[in-house]
């Protein structure tokens, strides 16, 4: 059986990391979303164990002490973390795990040695193509309140500095373009790991 890999992709608020992300999911097969806990209230349409396991902070408290997370953090006032027994079962099950997580957790990820030296990741960090287009983008979602929006666009700038600490960068500004972008390096992974687009082993064949 081979091992899956891990995919962290990061991003300042607003960005459209969730769109891209749904539509490389819905496309590329063999990819699993690593659901995170957070403390964050549900927004409209969003659903239980889907999009997140919406917590207490009590009892994301709880699971910290336990130590449960394979990394935690406190993002715009409310905390996020990745459950590391979920993703670990899945990566040895042979599926690649997408983890969507801020650029705070993806550094714990790469400075500590909780992954396994045999599980493999690669890092794309999602850029919107400006803080303007940004700002239209949180407003236009239409899902956050003023102080939220300022909030996250404060953030913005210092979560675009963490750009370069990633494998990749990838501009969304024509989402199509950026979908295409991401689905190719997913793949280029893959081929990487001598796995197919679909995340098999690749059966080399040899003459008789
Ligand atoms: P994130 O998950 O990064 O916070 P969302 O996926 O919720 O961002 O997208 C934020 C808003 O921007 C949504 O209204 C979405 O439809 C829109 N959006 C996403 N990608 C693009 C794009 N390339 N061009 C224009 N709007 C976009
Ligand atoms: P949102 O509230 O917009 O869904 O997410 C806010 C930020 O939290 C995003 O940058 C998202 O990537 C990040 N995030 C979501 N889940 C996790 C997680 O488990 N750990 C960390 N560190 N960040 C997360």
């Amino acid at each position: 059986m081979i091992t899956g890999k891990l995919f962290i992709l990061s991003a300042p608020s607003g960005t459209g990391k969730t769109t891209l992300l749904r539509k490389v999911m819905a496309d590329v097969p063999g990819l699993a979303f690593s659901v995170s806990h957070t403390t964050r209230s549900p927004r409209s349409g969003e659903v239980d164990g889907v999009d997140y396991y919406f917590v207490s902070r009590g009892q994301f408290e709880t699971m910290r002490e336990q130590g449960a997370f394979l990394e935690w953090a406190e993002v715009h006032g409310n905390f996020y973390g990745t459950s590391g027994p979920a993703v670990f079962a899945q990566v040895s099950s042979g599926i690649d795990v997408v983890l969507d997580i801020d650029v705070q957790g993806a550094a714990i990820l790469r400075a500590s040695a909780k992954i396994p030296a045999t599980i493999s990741a690669a890092s794309i960090f999602i850029a919107p193509p400006s803080l303007q287009e940004l700002e239209r983008r949180l407003r236009g979602r239409g899902t956050d309140n003023e102080e939220t929006i300022l909030l996250r666009l404060r953030n913005a700038g210092r979560e675009m500095q963490e750009a370069l600490a990633y494998d990749y960068l990838v501009v969304n500004d024509t989402l199509e373009q950026a979908i295409d972008t991401v689905r190719a390096i997913v793949i280029a992974e893959r081929s990487r790991g001598h796995r197919l687009p679909t995340g098999e082993a690749i059966k080399i064949v040899s003459e008789p």
